[in-house]
């Protein structure tokens, strides 16, 4: 991938813009009535990394979300299942832990980035919450839901690949990565059914499985089943991404404070 720079910056009304905010939106755990939010720090580290400003989104009662307002990208991260009632579909025997108050704060986060055509990367859970916000379906179950399917579970070592997935050309992910195959890491038990309105499918693994996700009707709109932020420091292509996903989202930022003069 062509590296273009991300640094550069410019003034607004004596203000330096620097660099995009991008939101990282919080998991949350229970441990006994202890509430933690959280995010891995290889999603953080891969931002900065790719010229980003890395910030977290809490996960926050009411509909208002109004952090989602100051970012200039929006990164959904991986996590527990999706609950299938966002897809008008029953919990099946082998549903993993859902949690539904992470799930609306997730899919309310990415409905309001995608009213505004703000760049968005989701991973693995994130790439799945955005098929389920655009009106999609998941398989709840990849072992009993697919045919011969590949292990989609690696185990501990997430920093090497398991499996390969085939890229469509002309789509934004063979931009990204300039290649039609890949091989990737592999730590999900759903996966993408029926994509939802407006998302394409960019790479399948060999079994039919979909492992990445775009939107043809917004500026950057991209899921990835697999995580690249765990590869990233041992195999660099998968810095690609991220660096598409922060290019995007300076522009946005651009654009954004431009309108305001
Ligand atoms: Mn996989």
């Amino acid at each position: 991938m062509i590296a273009l720079p991300l640094l550069d910056f410019f003034t607004w009304k004596g203000l330096t813009i620097l660099k995009p905010i991008i939101g990282i939106a919080c998991g949350q755990k229970w441990q006994g009535n202890r509430q933690t939010l959280y995010v891995h720090k290889p999603y953080s580290d891969a931002i900065a990394k790719a010229g980003g400003v890395p910030v977290l989104l809490p996960i926050v009662e009411g509909e208002d979300l109004p952090l989602i307002d100051i970012v200039d990208g929006l990164l959904l991260p991986g996590g527990v299942d999706v609950d299938p009632r966002f897809y008008n579909e029953e919990p099946a025997q082998r549903l993993g832990t859902v949690d539904l108050d992470w799930d609306y704060n997730d899919v309310s986060l990415c409905k309001k980035a995608l009213y505004v055509d703000m760049p968005i990367l989701g991973i693995c859970r994130g790439h799945q919450v955005l098929n389920v916000a655009l009106g999609g379906t998941l398989h709840q179950d990849i072992p009993t839901e697919v045919q011969d399917a590949l292990k989609h579970d690696q185990g501990d070592n997430y920093y090497n690949p398991c499996h390969t997935i085939n890229v469509k050309r002309d789509t934004l992910l063979f931009e990204v990565f300039q290649t039609e195959r890949l091989e990737v890491n592999s730590s999900h038990h759903q996966a993408v059914k029926e994509p939802g309105k407006s998302l394409i499918v960019s790479a399948f693994a060999s079994d039919h499985v979909v492992e990445a996700i775009e939107s043809a009707e917004h500026r950057f709109v991209l899921g990835l089943q697999w995580h690249p932020e765990l590869m990233c420091e041992k195999f660099p292509e998968m810095l690609n991404p991220f660096l598409a996903f922060c290019r995007a989202a300076q522009a946005f930022r651009r654009e954004k404070h431009a309108s305001k003069t």
